[in-house]
């Protein structure tokens, strides 16, 4: 009989190691997608979408057309639970069984943990999904018709904090191509301990970079704060000041999603080892941003370790990698010490960001701001969407 893998997530990590189990066993494996969305959005781009340089499609490709064409499977309904005793997934709709379970769901934004905070119930946007990216880029609009001050930055246990930092640097960018730039004051807010903590405790001399950027810039810093409340017209932090917005744009805290949180921490990130298998069920395989990935230090303010694209990517091909080699009795490749490569868009230029390892103390690191990161920015979304269109995920 054919082994059944079942992967959850249609994006960055699941259709990759979807993709890569089909490459490695072929005929041998029945895979199968199951994803709440049906089309995989670019994120990175999401930015720039805000902006108004790209629209939806430019970024958005449809799942079943990535993976029907390649003999893997796409049921595009959502996880309830999972029953690791009985290799069953269960869905709104119905039960799936597995061999072997590849779980990538990413994050839960957990708005609720913070009053006010939310861009469906609340005062506040962010950029983790192409319906708030759509909503801020309203946002956006309405505040150049009307300006006055933006806070951009993360909460608490957010652990997604680059996005953020490009948002300042192209709002800046573009209300100064408009001349506005004096009517909108820029407030960069962040649970991080300080600016460019990012955390992983900073890359390179990622601090005393961003603050120079931004002081050039007169984009002003709070760091270190936890906030308690938004009320319509400001942020009120948890050690008593008040920040005024008109346009608010914060990643909320992260945690697991609730369909496979049981299998995780009290957070819902789910642990592995170093072959990316859980250490209780050894045939599930949790990566990318579902997974969990302890903080490097303690911080005043708890942050949370961002599991970027491009780890996801590696932590896919390895689980995928090791799946085939279990199926095939081969010793797992352990792929546990990853690096980071990121490019930060900055209006006009970019800078290229590099950890190697992820977490210090490191071999390698630093950030580096050029015009060419910038052109190399554009390219590599072009060639994501690319690959990924064809399905090549044997390519780096
Ligand atoms: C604005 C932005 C900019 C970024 N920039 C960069 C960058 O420059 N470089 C970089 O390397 N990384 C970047 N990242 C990070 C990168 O996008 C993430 O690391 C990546 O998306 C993680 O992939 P994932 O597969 O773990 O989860 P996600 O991309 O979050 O995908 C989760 C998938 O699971 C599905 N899902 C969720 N819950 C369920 C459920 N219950 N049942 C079934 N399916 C479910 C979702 O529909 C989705 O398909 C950026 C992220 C954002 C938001």
């Amino acid at each position: 009989m054919k082994k059944k893998i079942v992967v959850l997530g249609g994006s960055f990590g699941g259709l990759t190691a979807a993709l890569e189990v089909k490459r490695l066993m072929g005929a041998k494996v029945d895979v199968t997608v199951i994803s709440a969305d049906k089309d995989f959005v670019f994120l990175p781009s999401l930015p720039w979408l805000i902006l108004g340089s790209r629209r939806q499609a430019d970024i958005t490709l449809g799942v079943a057309d990535i993976l029907e064409p390649r003999g893997i499977a796409f049921i595009h309904e959502t996880v309830q639970a999972v029953k690791p005793d009985e290799l069953k997934v269960c869905t709104e709709k119905q039960e799936y069984p597995y061999d072997y379970l590849v779980i990538s769901t990413g994050p839960h934004l957990s708005c609720e943990e913070i009053p006010g905070l939310s861009p469906d119930k609340g005062y506040t946007h962010c950029t983790f999904t192409m319906d708030y990216a759509l909503k801020s880029r309203e946002a956006w609009k309405k505040l150049l018709e009307n300006p006055g001050p933006i806070v951009l930055g993360s909460t608490q246990l957010a652990s997604c904090f680059g996005p953020y930092y490009e948002l300042a640097f192209e709002m800046d960018y573009e209300l100064r191509k408009r001349k506005m730039r004096h009517k909108v004051p820029i407030t960069y807010l962040s649970s991080e301990p300080y600016l460019g903590h990012m955390g992983v405790g900073g890359l390179g001399m990622s601090r005393r970079f961003l603050e120079d950027e931004f002081a050039r810039l007169d984009i002003k810093t709070i760091t270190s704060q936890a906030i308690d409340e938004v009320a319509p017209d400001e942020i009120r932090l948890a050690g008593g000041g008040k920040v005024p917005f008109k346009l608010a744009m914060l990643a909320p805290p992260f945690k697991g999603v609730a369909g496979v949180a049981s299998l995780g921490n009290p957070r819902g990130f789910i642990p592995a080892d170093n072959y990316y298998r859980h250490p209780e069920h050894s045939n599930i395989y949790p990566i990318g941003v579902a997974m969990a990935l302890a903080p490097p230090e303690p911080t005043p303010v708890p942050t949370g370790v961002p599991k970027t694209g491009f780890m996801t990517v590696r932590m896919a091909k390895a689980a995928a990698a090791n799946i085939a080699a279990d199926l095939e009795n081969h010793a797992l490749v352990s792929e546990k010490e990853l690096s980071v490569v990121c490019l930060m868009d900055m209006g006009r230029t970019a800078a290229l960001m590099v950890a190697d390892p992820v977490l210090p103390p490191r071999q390698r690191s630093y950030i580096k701001k050029a015009v060419w990161a910038k052109w190399a920015k554009v390219l590599f979304e072009k060639y994501f969407l690319w690959k990924l269109r064809h399905g090549y995920s044997r390519l780096p």
